[in-house]
């Protein structure tokens, strides 16, 4: 269906909507934006902030917690992902700083302007959060003020259609979280050996409390090694993988452990359906049959999410060998083999012609991802994202539109690559991942002294060969580093 929430579409979206909304919020004249203050009065009553309402692309910014406590609103900010969560009532909203899909109530909404920082500060939109927790909320251009009415009502119901898709930074393997709104979560792979524990972290921290399925593409390390934690510690109904032996001791251990978790266990052959509401369906596209190439990645269980008009495609490990037999149209494209040369082939990208793809990889001495993958996705017009530069990269669709939390690492539209993300789309700066990473790590440059949290807007403009990075604040201390003012990594 192709449509992702670019920054042309976005600017035409809002132009639109101001118009039809008669300039809510927005676009003073341009001389008085920069000095006016703007007012905002709720239930008759001034609110003062602590650092002043800002004006970005027509829409009102407010410090976060000043305003969500004044809706009456309980908020939890998590500075080290990027999360506000804020619950009144029944209502739950979460926002991710600098995505522009936002989760009210079980829906996928789209924000104008995302939520973002600024000198340090966290700041929301204001009419979003306030309608969000439903109220009304009216702009007066020429006073410069908001007025905001809360009502109490409910937030404006959603479609109920739409799905969070996590590609989980693990280093070196797979590991995609899937959950669909008001529905149930699917785990494609869990990762490396050692690294269950923080699939199982990150799990638990984007509030899944069991998982419908969990897909095993194919018994290497690096998508088995940390399922048999994974199914220590939840719930799953189904698990699904290609039906093949290895040899290797973690296959025995995931073996124990899927009979321990007294899951259904199912061989994937094309044609299963995992349907997990909220519109989003998994569908099994390879193997028909046994493989011709007889390697266990010729064995991946490759797949189809679907959530409305949005398609993501995940082909494991798939060899070009037989990778043009699970070739489906797509929007995003998890790029097989982490981003080996002996996967992607162009007719494959031909057939699959996706606008966006991912590649999960980390520190391997095979050269992933090739230099040629790379180069055949930007040939094909793809933008790349990469869970080794820019961490954990999540997508958020409402089955008719999608976002990146993240830039993408090589614009297509550009044409050129930054080091960690470059600007989001829109101009906005780079983000943090929305839940927490398993391991956070710690940007720097060579040529300053300070370290970043790997979303910072200022790891963008790092050249690659400046690049550091550190695994714990005090390393970075160690090496004289002290904490960016702008991001404000921890100092312990
Ligand atoms: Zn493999
Ligand atoms: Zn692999």
């Amino acid at each position: 269906m192709y449509r992702r929430l670019g920054p042309r579409r976005t600017a035409i979206l809002l132009a639109v909507a101001l118009l039809a909304a008669g300039l809510p919020l927005g676009l003073a004249p341009p001389a008085a934006s920069a000095s006016a203050a703007v007012q905002v009065v709720l239930d008759g009553r001034g609110l003062v902030f602590d650092v002043p309402p800002i004006i970005e692309e027509g829409r009102v910014l407010v410090p976060l917690r000043s305003i969500f406590e004044a809706l009456g609103a309980e908020v939890v900010w998590e500075p080290a992902v990027g999360r506000i969560c804020a619950r009144r009532g029944p209502v739950e909203i979460q926002l991710l700083v600098g995505c522009r899909g936002a989760w009210v109530g079980g829906s996928v909404r789209w924000l104008d302007v995302p939520a973002r920082i600024l000198g340090g500060r966290t700041l929301v939109p204001l009419r979003f959060v306030s309608e969000a927790l439903g109220a009304e909320v009216s702009w007066d251009g020429a006073l410069r003020r908001v007025t905001i009415l809360s009502g109490g009502g409910p937030p404006l119901p959603g479609n109920g259609v739409g799905a969070t898709v996590h590609f989980i930074d693990v280093g070196q393997g797979d590991a995609i979280l899937i959950q669909a709104v008001g529905g149930s979560a699917a785990l494609i792979d869990g990762g490396p050996v050692g690294a269950g524990g923080t699939v199982v972290e990150y799990l638990q921290g984007a509030g899944v409390t069991g998982l419908a399925c969990v897909v095993a593409t194919h018994p290497h390390a690096d998508h088995i090694g940390g399922l048999p934690e994974v199914l220590a510690s939840f719930p799953v109904d189904k698990v699904v993988d290609p039906g093949v032996a290895a040899t290797s001791e973690i296959y025995s251990a995931y073996m124990d452990a899927v009979e321990e978790s007294g899951a259904e266990y199912i061989v994937g052959r094309a044609g299963l359906t995992v349907d997990l509401g909220g519109g989003a369906r998994l569908r099994v596209l390879y193997p028909a049959e046994a493989p011709s190439d007889d390697s266990l990645n010729a064995w991946s269980v490759a797949a189809l999410l679907d959530v409305g008009d949005f398609e993501l495609l995940l082909p494991g490990d798939l060899p070009s060998t037989c990778e043009m037999e699970a070739a489906w149209p797509a929007d995003v494209l998890k790029v097989a083999h982490h981003g080996s040369s002996t996967s992607t082939s162009a007719p494959f990208l031909q057939a699959v012609d996706p606008q966006d793809a991912v590649i999960l990889v980390g520190d391997n001495p095979y050269g992933h991802p090739a230099p040629a993958t790379l180069q055949r996705l930007k040939e094909h017009g793809t933008h790349i994202y990469r869970t080794d530069l820019q961490g954990t990269i999540v997508v958020q669709t409402d089955g008719e539109e999608y976002c990146f939390n993240v830039g993408p690492w090589y614009s297509a539209s550009s044409g050129s690559s930054s080091p960690a993300g470059g600007t989001g789309s829109g101009g906005v700066t780079p983000q943090p991942p929305p839940q927490l990473p398993p391991t956070v790590r710690y940007a720097a440059s060579r040529a300053s002294d300070k370290y970043h949290y790997p979303w910072c807007r200022y790891v963008g403009s790092i050249k690659p060969e400046n690049l550091i990075w550190f695994d714990s604040p005090s390393r970075a201390r160690e090496a004289g580093y002290v904490p960016c003012s702008a991001c404000q990594p921890p100092w312990e």
